[in-house]
């Protein structure tokens, strides 16, 4: 396999391994190109065509219609050129096995069925060719399949990348991250069982072979509030119920705690503890193979338990609730049970110069005590992402290639929004315009600056919602963080109206008092709404301010830092090294971290990948077409298409593409001795291109069919 990935790597795979390699040709002559080039118009008509591009008609009609056809017969993917759209099927299909990987390795992009794999491995395979770092973009709403398709995608590269026994415990290690992350980070919400509740960006790291020898995951704004409080049908993170249900009498005997859910009020409030499509018990057993591989000893994630604790701990002072506060402070938190109980429910105050202990009424130490639930938990998953960065880490300092596989939480709606969506769909609405940066608007703007001729599409560009939110000084997060730092009388309230203050007539903006007769209906005195791409959203403004602060106060602070818990102290230590300052809101953070993230992409070539939810009941095979319409609509598949058809599928620099296809010509082999611009002329005169197949611009070629490009690397092949 290490030689014919190789050869393929370096554009030399012997003809009899590519036969082997397309081998299924019967699958290429029904779904394929061939196929609509041959007119064969009842197997089209059946499974609809592989590529929007080659619709007849651009119209939504034709595109949903194709879509479903597709989707009856269970053919989940479809291309738009490059961009893969993926329709969750919400069954079992038997096309990701390693029967599958193989077909896929080393074949070119349209010469079998879309597919997940065919995109990883043309982005791997791209890398190597081309020396550079790329990213996989997936995108689409909660519960569209994002999860799944990043796992797809990590499974294929450690399965069918070359590897050497060494490399395969970094591969094992990137592998076995994901169920731990899940676990952690992830919990069932009314949209989805398996909702990701944090944002993940893993940089898979490649050697110049194609070796995998390293992995770096970047994790995002992790919803901590639904440690503390989950909305009815909703639960907390998986691994609180994977420990109760799956872990062994012992470990639960050592953590104090009982083999019941109901036991405990952070697991309960949703009602709806135990799950029909999930089964702790087994991902218990999962994950704890899965620490054992990437080093982590399982007696390091004991500290979660004293959440469940915490979550029981009562002020009115219960006998129950202080003994349960005297065995897990000292055993999981490391800390002095008295110590806690007073910072838990007392505070220092200052009283002519002097400070004095006062106790906080029972809504304060409430407060008190979700915020440290929070925060251990918190601290607790960044700490794990440190861990596993790094067990992955790559020693060897040799240059190295990567593909970055960016799979967020998706765009959500639910009856009562609050900071938290507040928050996912901003995030939503940056990679929406990251999207439209990089190809619609670059894609015209590159036709522009290249001087080719060019009919513009219309498409909305929602920088309008990005800066709405997050614009310095006039953004909805810079009004929020004034009002958070706004000493005396600010509350959520106050913040509403400074919001109203500010964005009046924002045409993205509205709230009950800035509202038409007919909207003011659908409002409540304490909302806003946004007017995002992928649609509305009314947020309730209650609890804003709160979670924006995400306080914690000093003295429980500084007492976790003294912690004889090692894992306690590097939590609690790592962080707000100056501890009088005060630290950046959430909000804020998170927004930076965007902007680094956008960064970190915009420098690679980027593939995308669109999934879109089927139905919102997660029914197999059940087409909900409004749905689905309205979700192709947001995600601007048909201006996409609209480019993509316009356009052209290809384009290289001259001299890139000249040094790889120069041994196809005479006149250009070994060596061409004028500008590279003109050796592609003289080479692609020599190759037969019809001059309607392609234009010269200033700096590259531009080929309007990937086939032109796949006959010519066809033609690379067999030379
Ligand atoms: P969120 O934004 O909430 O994290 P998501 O887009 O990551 O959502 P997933 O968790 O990937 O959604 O998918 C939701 C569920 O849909 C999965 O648990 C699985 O049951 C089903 N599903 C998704 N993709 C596939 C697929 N390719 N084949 C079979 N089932 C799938
Ligand atoms: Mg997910």
């Amino acid at each position: 396999m290490f030689l014919q990935r190789e050869l393929r790597i370096k554009g030399l795979l012997l003809p009899k391994e590519r036969e082997k390699n397309t081998k299924p040709t019967k699958a290429v002559k029904t779904f394929g190109l061939s196929l609509d080039m041959e007119g064969a118009l009842t197997a089209r008509d059946r499974v609809g065509i592989q590529d929007f591009v080659l619709l007849d008609e651009t119209t939504e009609t034709a595109f949903l219609s194709n879509l479903k056809k597709r989707f009856s017969e269970d053919l989940i993917y479809t291309y738009i050129g490059t961009l893969l759209v993926s329709v969750n099927p919400y069954k079992e299909l038997d096309i990701y096995n390693k029967k599958q990987m193989d077909l896929y390795m080393g074949v070119n992009f349209f010469e079998l069925p879309p597919h997940i794999y065919a995109l990883a491995d043309n982005a791997y395979h791209t890398m190597l060719t081309e020396f550079n770092n790329h990213f996989i973009l997936i995108s689409g709403e909660s519960g569209a399949g994002k999860t799944e398709a990043s796992k797809k995608i990590l499974q294929y590269y450690a399965v069918s990348c070359p590897s050497t026994t060494l490399l395969d415990t970094v591969r094992d290690k990137m592998l076995m991250s994901n169920p731990v992350l899940e676990a952690f980070g992830n919990a069932k919400t009314l949209k989805n069982d398996n909702s990701s509740r944090f944002g993940k960006y893993m940089d898979i790291q490649f050697d110049s072979q194609g070796d995998a020898v390293g992995g770096h995951i970047l994790n995002y704004l992790l919803e901590k509030s639904r440690v503390v409080h989950q909305n009815h049908g909703e639960r907390n993170f998986h691994i609180f119920y994977q420990l109760v249900q799956g872990g062994e009498e012992d470990l639960l005997h050592q953590l104090g705690l009982e083999r019941d859910c109901q036991h405990y009020n952070y697991l309960t409030q949703g009602e709806c503890a135990i799950v029909s499509s999930i089964n702790d018990k087994n991902d218990w057993k999962t994950v704890k193979n899965a620490l054992n591989v990437i080093n982590i000893d399982e007696t390091d994630i004991n500290i979660i338990a004293s959440v469940l604790h915490l979550g029981n701990f009562h002020f009115e002072s219960n006998s129950k609730g202080l003994l349960s506060l005297n065995y897990f402070s000292p055993q999981l938190l490391g800390v002095n049970a008295e110590t806690l109980r007073k910072g838990l429910t007392f505070r220092w105050i200052e009283v002519k110069k002097d400070e004095v202990l006062s106790p906080f009424t029972t809504d304060h130490a409430i407060y008190a005590r979700d915020a440290l639930a929070k925060a251990v938990y918190g601290r607790t998953f960044t700490w794990l992402v440190n861990k596993i960065n790094e067990s992955m880490e790559n020693t060897n300092s040799t240059r190295k290639t990567v593909i970055g596989l960016l799979d967020i939480y998706g765009f959500e709606v639910f009856n009562l929004n609050s900071f938290e969506q507040f928050c996912i769909n901003y995030c939503n609405e940056k990679l929406q315009q990251l999207f439209i940066q990089l190809t619609l608007k670059s894609e015209q703007e590159e036709y522009e600056a290249e001087n080719i001729e060019w009919e513009p599409v219309q498409f909305f560009n929602n920088k309008i919602i990005c800066d709405l939110v997050e614009e310095r000084h006039r953004g909805i997060i810079s009004i929020l963080d004034e009002e958070c730092l706004r000493p005396g009388d600010a509350t959520d309230l106050t913040f509403l109206e400074r919001l109203e203050e500010k964005m009046g007539s924002h045409p993205h903006f509205v709230t009950h008092r800035l509202a038409d007769k007919m909207t003011r209906k659908t409002l409540e005195r304490g909302d806003f709404r946004l007017l995002h791409y992928a649609g509305e959203v009314t947020y309730c403004v209650v609890g804003f301010l709160d979670k924006n602060n995400d306080l914690l106060y000093r003295n429980i602070k500084d007492l976790m830092r003294q912690s004889k818990n090692a894992i306690v102290r590097e939590c609690f230590s790592s962080m707000d090294p100056d501890s009088r300052r005060r630290p950046e809101t959430v909000a804020t953070q998170f927004k930076s971290s965007l902007l680094k993230l956008t960064e970190i992409l915009m420098a690679k070539e980027a593939w995308y990948v669109r999934c879109l939810k089927s139905n919102e009941s997660k029914q197999p095979g059940k087409f909900d077409e409004a749905l689905i319409r309205h979700q192709v609509k947001y995600l601007g598949l048909m201006e996409h298409l609209r480019v993509r058809r316009a356009g052209f599928a290809y384009r290289r620099r001259y001299d890139v593409f000249l040094q790889r296809y120069k041994p196809l010509c005479p006149a250009t082999w070994p060596h061409w001795r004028g500008e590279p611009a003109d050796g592609v002329e003289v080479l692609v005169q020599h190759l037969g291109y019809l001059p309607h197949e392609y234009k010269m611009g200033r700096t590259k070629i531009f080929i309007r069919h990937a086939r032109t490009l796949f006959a010519t690397e066809d033609a690379f092949e067999r030379c």
